[in-house]
């Protein structure tokens, strides 16, 4: 298959028309390429209100994929709010059913009070970290609960070019061998992970959503200022106002090289001694944030 990779400057001549159908036909030949999605998988979309998850549930939905979509309620003020008003609207328009969590419920504490109390007992921990670690575990849980195949998350190139820059100023390079539109984690239960627009920029994602019309937030999630993502985010996006074709030029010589990069794998995946979920360590990092912060963990 040709490479599923256009040019920032190509997409700022297309049409509406056009820029909805090469973002349509790159997740096509993403989930063809990679064996994403089978006739008999029941796929859980992880859709948040913003525009890399209302593209993929509206093109999964459009592809006749057997979908049903959840969200997490993280309760951010108006902007959780607003994206879980979105969220309804969308499912509704589309006729997804969609299951609604709550953070809040989950783990008896915000997000932001969660970071509070750690920080207040020394652990030096944002927003993104506490809401990263603990709404994977949720992840986990909800795609079995809801009896899907496979869960889809709307990651795009840009988000995935970002995680091969982190994992190598955090000197986890190991962690790249993750890095795929298909994560499938061996020796464990848990269900697959597919990333349908592993291949589409946020660029294009930005214009297919404003040409499809989506009732969408485009802004920035609040807590994401003192995020590692976040500055590597804006140099990557410096780094494009000089070379339009830097996000794609990394993934393809990321893709090219994977195998190489790659040989030396991350650690066997276990199960947590406390929680059951897969982890490298004995117990997982949800439980040992929880257990720092000295609150148990409910049932979702
Ligand atoms: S930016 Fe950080 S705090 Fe906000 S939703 Fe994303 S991971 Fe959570
Ligand atoms: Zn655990």
């Amino acid at each position: 298959m040709k490479t599923c990779i256009l040019s920032p400057t190509q997409i700022l001549e297309k049409t509406d028309d056009s820029i909805i159908n090469s973002v349509e036909k790159t997740v096509k030949e993403t989930i063809e390429k990679y064996n994403l999605i089978t006739q008999t998988d029941k796929v859980i979309v992880a859709v948040s209100g913003g525009k890399d998850s209302t593209t993929l549930l509206h093109i999964l939905n459009k592809l006749g994929y057997k979908i049903e979509a959840f969200t997490v309620d993280v309760h951010i003020g108006c902007y959780t709010e607003q994206n879980l008003a979105n969220v309804k609207q969308l499912c509704e328009k589309e006729s997804v059913k969609l299951h609604v969590f709550s953070f809040r419920k989950t783990y008896g504490h915000s997000i932001c009070h969660a970071r509070d109390t750690l920080n207040s007992k020394g652990v030096n921990v944002n927003s993104c970290t506490v809401c990263g670690v603990m709404r994977r575990r949720m992840f986990n849980i909800i795609a079995k609960k809801t009896g899907a195949t496979k869960m889809a998350t709307g990651h795009n190139l840009d988000d995935e070019a970002q995680s091969i820059l982190m994992n190598i100023f955090k000197n986890r390079t190991t962690l790249n061998a993750r890095i795929s539109p298909l994560q499938q984690l061996k020796n464990t239960d848990m269900v697959p992970r597919i990333k349908p627009l592993f291949f589409v920029t946020e660029d294009e994602i930005i214009q297919y959503s404003k040409a499809r019309k989506f009732f969408v937030h485009y802004g920035r999630c609040p807590c994401s200022v003192t995020s590692l993502r976040s500055a590597v985010r804006d140099f990557l996006n410096e780094c494009k106002q000089l070379n339009p074709n830097a996000t794609q030029n990394i993934m393809n010589f990321f893709m090219k090289n994977k195998q190489h990069f790659c040989k030396k794998q991350h650690k066997e995946i276990q199960t947590c001694a406390n929680c059951g979920q897969p982890t490298v360590s004995l117990t997982c990092r949800t439980c040992e944030l929880l257990q720092q912060i000295k609150m148990p963990a409910q049932s979702i």
